[in-house]
């Protein structure tokens, strides 16, 4: 997240802090200075509530922290690579950079979050029960913080995607019906209902009760999850059409291809313009060579073009990128952007088997896409 900076690493996992996570400190800290603290605990100066509302405010994103930490653990545990946790605004969240290959992984990766919630919730709780006697600043902090964590918990168990309870029901319905990708598509649907029904709320909130702030608070919320709700849709189809397929079923077998030795005219006029090609792997013998686009032939002076061959102009082999038909796709197409080429020969033992193109990898998608057809999900899981 642009704006956040390191503050340490705890258990190998790198904690950052975004900008915005003061805001909300800030807030919650006047909130409990002013209100809480005041109501619990009177008597005491108001240097001595903004302290207590300091720390408690501090503990309660210790317990957020610990929260991702459970996600990132079980992730890691599960062999996804995670990048970083980040606090913001809204709470916390792990950056996992691989979705889970089975709903089993999900359904725990996702379930542990709420529960290490419930249980502080509940050991806070607890701790302020047996003490609830004592005329102690901790009394009152304990009962903050058994309630904030127990909210925490099941606000988080909410069956809406990317909320944890969504990635719950996604591991669910994956499970009964083997496919990673209607599950998606349930889950962030109620992910979207959800987050309206919290808008909704919130505006209702706004204008008919006492309290307008907690109302613009849960509209906030609701629209940061519904904006949450559709990237997570596209991008988790977007993973689930792609997971675990390779250039192999994406590329095109026996591409057209072109002798190194003819002229840039025979090129145009027996290859390029008849077939409608803007690239042409290139041969010597039955030897791939290079890769001719339009682009290199831009390049000669017109005039050239009867007495110039193609191989003085293709791109050499030694200079491209390639990939072999057992490359996942998911690595294929940021190579591409990388690259800013649209194009990569797709090769065997040195011998070219076929082209893999952006073109054709979005198309097959889109059809995959309106088939309702994905693979991966029982491959691996
Ligand atoms: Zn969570």
């Amino acid at each position: 997240m642009p704006g956040s900076f390191r503050i340490g690493t705890i258990a190998g996992l790198t904690l950052y802090i975004h900008f915005s996570w003061f805001i909300i400190l800030f807030l919650l800290t006047f909130s409990l200075a002013f209100g809480w603290f005041p109501a619990l605990y009177p008597g005491q100066s108001i240097i001595s509530y903004l302290f207590l509302g300091l720390i408690a405010s501090l503990l309660l994103f210790v317990s957020v922290v610990l929260h991702e930490m459970a996600h990132s653990l079980v992730a890691r545990s599960r062999g996804l690579p995670v990048r970083n946790i980040v606090l913001f605004i809204f709470g916390g969240v792990s950056n996992i950079q691989e979705e889970p290959h089975s709903p089993g992984t999900e359904f725990l990766m996702a379930v542990v979050g709420p529960l290490v919630s419930l249980i502080i919730g509940a050991i806070c709780y607890g701790l302020f029960y047996l003490f609830r006697g004592a005329h102690s600043p901790f009394v009152p902090m304990l009962a903050y913080l058994g309630l904030a964590n127990i909210l925490l918990g099941v606000f988080n168990l909410l069956p809406g995607f990317p909320l944890d309870g969504g990635r719950v029901l996604r591991s669910i319905v994956w499970k009964a019906t083997g496919s990673a990708y209607r599950a998606t598509q349930i889950a962030t649907r109620v992910g979207a209902f959800i987050a309206y029904l919290f808008i909704l709320v919130g505006i209702w909130i706004f204008f008919f009760s006492r309290d307008p702030f907690n109302g613009i608070w849960l509209g906030f919320i609701g629209w940061f999850l519904l904006t949450a709700a559709h990237a997570s849709r596209s991008q988790a189809t977007l993973d689930t059409l792609v997971q675990g397929a390779t250039v192999g079923e994406f590329m095109k077998k026996d591409p057209i291809t072109v002798p190194a030795n003819i002229s840039l005219r025979r090129l145009i006029d027996e290859y390029i313009l008849p077939q409608g090609l803007r690239s042409a792997p290139v041969m010597q013998a039955d030897r791939f060579v290079g890769l001719i686009t339009l682009k290199d032939i831009q390049r000669v002076p017109r005039d050239d073009w009867e007495r110039i061959p193609v191989g003085l102009v293709m791109k050499p082999v030694e200079q491209l990128h390639t990939v072999t038909p057992q490359h996942g796709i998911k690595d294929a197409l940021p190579l591409m952007s990388r690259q800013d080429v649209n194009q990569l020969p797709v090769l065997e033992n040195g011998q070219l088997v076929g082209m893999l193109t952006r073109d054709a990898v979005i198309r097959s998608l889109e059809i995959r896409q309106q088939l309702g057809l994905e693979r991966s999900e029982n491959a691996s899981g």
